[in-house]
């Protein structure tokens, strides 16, 4: 079996992070190919999502001094899903195997050769999944490890504590590839591919330069996508609240009947309430049908404007 590798590494305004990940990454793909975990032919593709910063430069620059960075420039910012999506397609058509991994390698590289054994062992899916989140502020943690728990509770099939670092076969992102949705949520989507897959343990560390590219906008997104994209039961909930809410304000009318008492001031809170709740309802069901919007549609998901090869 040839064992092509692409390392795919989307980056947004990473001219800091860049110059620091880039020798790091080189060398990590220099001990791969010693070890024989990867082929003479793998390389490093940096797929800039419309860097509004002298990112793509960075990566010219690299490009120029060693052929194994190729790299790919969306024609905008469309996101990280979707870099990460434009950059494995690549992989996979011209490579064996591929490891996703974040510009500012806050994930451990050296869990690349425990992947790339798990690959040599048969899995098609390797999972990255982080052991310790003790670089992260209370607040992260606890959102973060709370919304995988609702994920799950919601009946999303999500590996715990894995992020997008991850290693993917070349037929299992032709699997990805059938997946017709726009809005992406990657680590929900790639569980429902099957295979075989495993999961590898390792220390997410700070970002290395620069801040954030995920902004709070760009997260809640995500972390909508995430929910509405893996389950419907949002709106049954809201279904299942509305018919409670329903029952209960008939309790207490009869309630008010039989005591002939006048709970006006009662009565208009529950308004307020009531108001808040159907809002809320509207609210959850409009994302679903934005999204119904949204695929109906069928955009493209992204142009590539320039690539080095
Ligand atoms: N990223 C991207 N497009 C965007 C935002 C982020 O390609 O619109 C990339 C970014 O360059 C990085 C990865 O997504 O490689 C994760 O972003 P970041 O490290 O800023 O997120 P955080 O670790 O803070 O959640
Ligand atoms: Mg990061």
């Amino acid at each position: 079996m040839e064992n092509t590798l692409y390392i795919v590494v989307p980056c947004y305004n990473e001219e800091e992070a860049l110059p620091l990940s880039a020798p790091v990454l080189l060398a990590k793909l220099e001990a791969l190919e010693a070890a024989g975990l990867a082929g003479q032919e793998s390389r490093i593709l940096l797929v800039d999502d419309g860097s509004k910063d002298s990112t793509w430069d960075v990566i010219k620059s690299l490009h120029d001094h060693d052929k194994r960075f190729a790299a790919l420039r969306l024609s905008r910012n469309r996101g990280h899903q979707n870099a990460l999506l434009a950059g494995l397609e690549y992989a996979a058509s011209h490579g064996d195997v591929s490891i996703s991994i974040d510009a500012d390698l806050q994930d451990d590289v050296n869990a690349m050769d425990e992947m790339l054994r798990r690959w040599a062992e048969g899995c098609d899916i390797v999972y990255g999944v982080r052991s310790a989140r003790d670089t992260d502020t209370f607040a992260k943690r606890f959102t973060a490890e709370g919304y995988y728990k609702l994920i799950a509770a919601l009946g999303g099939e999500v590996v715990f504590n894995h992020a997008d670092y991850r290693l993917m076969s070349s037929r299992a992102v032709s699997a990805l590839l059938e997946f017709p949705e726009r809005s992406l949520f990657l680590r929900g989507m790639v569980p429902m591919i099957g295979y075989k897959t495993a999961t590898v343990e390792y220390e997410r560390g700070a970002r290395n330069a620069g801040e954030s590219k995920y902004t709070l906008k760009k997260m809640l997104t995500l972390a909508i996508n995430g929910v509405t994209a893996l389950s419907a039961k949002p709106i049954r909930m809201i279904a299942g609240l509305g018919a409670l809410l329903f029952a209960a304000a008939l309790a207490a009318i009869i309630i008010m009947l039989i005591d002939g008492a006048s709970a006006a001031a009662v009565a208009a809170v529950s308004a307020w309430g009531a108001a808040g709740l159907v809002l809320l309802a509207l609210g959850v069901v409009g994302e679903y049908v934005g999204h119904i919007y949204e695929e109906v549609k069928g955009r493209p998901r992204y142009f590539i404007m320039d690539k080095l090869e």
